[in-house]
């Protein structure tokens, strides 16, 4: 893969990893001289990637606190200081960039939790506390953490790396080897080697007055801010005369569109919709010729509901069903937003609306259309690991206002300070339960707190999932939640779903039925769980003769952006892709979503359904499923009644079994197959990783 944003290890958290940095075997990284520049390293300096079981205290560690006083601080400072060891300097400008290179410290991965903290807070207020920028590789068993800034804050932020590490206690090693459980005495840990490497005492730093500090250094951060209004908002006189009754009749008429005030005290009355574009936009003629350009009839229900809300200023989660028009709902209230800030355009000093999305695709999809309906000529850009990086480099630092992202390529260009975020006052997440995943959460911590505070920030996404919802808060400030028919998961309404259940040896059979008995005018979306599935299907369909495409991570992206438009434009009306096109994409001519394989979660299914029947047109979707589903057929069940489907007998008896075979296995847990870590467990851990293609 040419690039390196979208990996993610077995638990869904993201791998990043810095331009020349493998988890296999690699060459030393070369500053642009070619000279290898050693630092700084903690652990021994294993090859990352390359289990080190020659040094089972490691992984023992991982197991609980054990043994991390005073571990793990081993390195040389890059100026000679007291951090000793090896390790090195990335080589990040080495592609002429111009970016600041960042001093590596490798850190075993149980230590690396610790740095990190609760939910993300202890590296935070490091970053705060030191001012560098931190960005975390994790290997296999340990991890590099990149650390950006000037010398001195990447020093200060090195020893407050070594405090945490070494339990807030500066460095305390332990007297004896053998009292420190989980560390043998053959350890690079040993004490003497801890101690030759912890250098001159260091002073402690200290936590609490740090933390006290806290609001402290966030009014510094942000005291040279430019003013920000968020408040647009003229409510139009037929919009303000609308009764409550009425309110509420239309709301339940429009898919029941709810409104729910997020903030716990103060409840704020909740603006009424708007039925039409012009009760929205009416002041704003160039948006009002834009929409009579495209030629829509009336807002969607989110629209109506969410304009007036974001309009307002107010923070959003949007919650609507797939393809009901959410984009919109965000993009034209953001130009607003963007034209009529107090301080000039040219005065900012960088991008004033961000909008982050989970793949590459789907960013290009949302550059589009801030291009198709462009206001006031804001420029906008489309940030995305893959693309050229120097051109995005060159465009950012040009001056944009609008920046579209995946957040693993905008977290590198944040970590070089080739992008200023203190601008950006108007944030969307689309998408966001999935950016608020495990694999993505991380790198948006980072990029959050390079934005202001007091930013007005947007969610989209179809479903909600309830492990999302306290998290989305903390990103918020007293949002309101609209949401279109219900929070709980429903696929979209316009798609007759159907469900076979089938052998695992007859889906090909099925799917090579399927498109001989295609209509001319049918376009077809077939997702599976596994790249090298999409690249198997796909040749054999083209050894038929079937002109097909197929998209997944493995590919370049040019082939990626070539293969969605050959499928756009329906040069090809076959598309077999991974979860990579589940997500927003809108091609509005499919007819056909088939499931080959089902994907690894109930609200990926919404999704992939969800690429047909978009804009009230409606779709027909076919999922295969095989026992090894069992899993999720009671989740499917559910999903099928709730959208009036039929549900197929088979499918029933599947969740049944299921549930019985769970209830046995409560009572009689057994014993897992396979033996020790590298073994049948690891490689059940490899197969869950490759199956639920992590990796996009
Ligand atoms: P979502 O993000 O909700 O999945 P999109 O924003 O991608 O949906 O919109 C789906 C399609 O609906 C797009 O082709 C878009 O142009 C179209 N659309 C947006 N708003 C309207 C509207 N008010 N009336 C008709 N079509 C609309
Ligand atoms: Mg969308």
């Amino acid at each position: 893969m040419s690039d390196w944003e979208d990996e993610y290890d077995e638990r869904g958290v993201a791998v990043t990893r810095p331009p020349g940095v493998g988890t296999g075997a690699r060459a030393a990284p070369t500053f642009p001289s070619g000279v290898p520049r050693e630092v700084v390293c903690f652990g021994g300096g294993a090859p990352r990637g390359k289990p080190s079981r020659d040094r089972p205290q490691w992984r023992d560690r991982r197991d609980g606190d054990a043994g991390l006083d005073g571990a793990a601080v081993r390195g040389d400072s890059r100026d000679g200081g007291r951090w000793r060891g090896e390790g090195r300097v990335f080589g990040v400008d080495g592609d002429g960039s111009g970016s600041r290179r960042p001093v590596s410290l490798r850190v075993e991965n149980a230590l690396i939790g610790r740095i990190i903290g609760r939910g993300g807070g202890k590296i935070r207020e490091l970053e705060e506390s030191s001012g560098a920028r931190i960005k975390i590789n994790r290997g296999e068993y340990e991890g590099d953490l990149l650390i950006f800034g000037s010398s001195d804050v990447q020093q200060k932020a090195q020893t407050m790396i070594e405090e945490l590490i070494s339990g807030g206690s500066s460095v305390s090693w332990p007297q004896n080897d053998s009292e420190s459980p989980g560390v043998k005495s053959t350890s690079c840990w040993s004490r003497t080697a801890l101690q030759s490497s912890a250098g001159p005492t260091s002073t402690p730093i200290d936590w609490n007055a740090l933390r006290e500090n806290r609001e402290k250094y966030e009014t510094m951060k942000w005291q040279d801010l430019p003013a920000l209004k968020k408040d647009f908002y003229i409510e139009a006189e037929s919009v303000a005369r609308r009764s409550a009754e009425e309110v509420r009749i239309w709301r339940k008429e429009n898919n029941n569109v709810f409104v729910d005030d997020l903030r716990e005290e103060g409840k704020r009355p909740v603006p009424n919709p708007v039925y039409t574009f012009e009760e929205a936009f009416v002041d704003f003629p160039e948006i009002m010729e834009n929409i009579v350009r495209v030629g829509f009839q009336k807002p969607t229900p989110i629209q109506s509901q969410a304009w007036p809300v974001v309009l307002s200023g107010l923070d959003l989660i949007g919650i609507a069903q797939t393809g009901t028009g959410k984009t919109l709902a965000y993009l034209l209230p953001g130009f607003i937003h963007m034209d009529q800030q107090p301080v000039p355009r040219d005065q900012r000093g960088g991008p004033g609306m961000l909008v982050l999305t989970p793949t590459r695709e789907l960013a290009l999809q949302i550059e589009a259309e801030c291009n198709k309906y462009r206001y006031k000529n804001f420029k906008s850009i489309c940030v995305y690991g893959g693309g050229d990086r120097r051109a995005q480099i060159k465009m950012v630092t040009s001056g944009v206002d609008i920046v579209i992202a995946t957040p693993g390529r905008l977290n590198d260009l944040q970590m070089n300070e080739l992008i200023n975020l203190r601008s950006i006052t108007y944030l969307v997440l689309d998408e966001a339960d999935r950016m608020l995943d495990m694999g993505f959460e991380p790198q948006i911590m980072k990029i959050i707190l390079d934005i202001r505070r007091d930013r007005q920030t947007i969610m989209t996404s179809a479903t909600w999932p309830t492990g999302v919802r306290r998290l989305a808060k903390s990103y918020l400030k007293d949002p309101m939640m609209v949401y279109v028919g219900t929070l709980d998961l429903a696929a979209v309404g316009t798609v007759q779903q159907t469900v076979l259940c089938v052998q695992e040896e007859e889906k090909k059979a099925y799917i090579f039925d399927f498109i001989h008995n295609m209509e001319p005018q049918d376009k077809v979306l077939i997702f599976v769980g596994k790249k090298i599935v999409a690249d198997d299907l796909s040749s054999d369909l083209c050894l038929r003769g079937i002109a097909v495409q197929s998209l997944h991570g493995d590919r370049e992206q040019r082939d990626r952006e070539e293969a969605l438009q050959d499928f756009k434009d329906g040069r090809v009306r076959i598309l077999v892709a991974t979860d990579l096109a589940s997500r927003g994409l809108d091609v509005h001519d499919i007819t056909h979503v088939v499931n080959y394989d089902f994907p690894r979660n109930i609200e990926e299914y919404v999704h992939r359904v969800g690429r047909t029947g978009r804009a009230g047109r409606s779709g027909t979707s076919v999922t295969l499923v095989t026992r090894g589903d069992w899993k999720m057929a009671a989740e499917l069940i559910h999903i099928l009644e709730r959208a009036g489907q039929e549900v197929p007998e088979e499918l029933v008896l599947m969740a049944e079994r299921y549930e019985k075979h769970r209830r046995e296995k409560d009572m009689f847990p057994t014993k897992p197959r396979g033996g020790g870590r590298g073994g049948g467990a690891q490689r059940g851990r490899d197969r869950f990783r490759d199956d639920c293609n992590w990796r996009f």
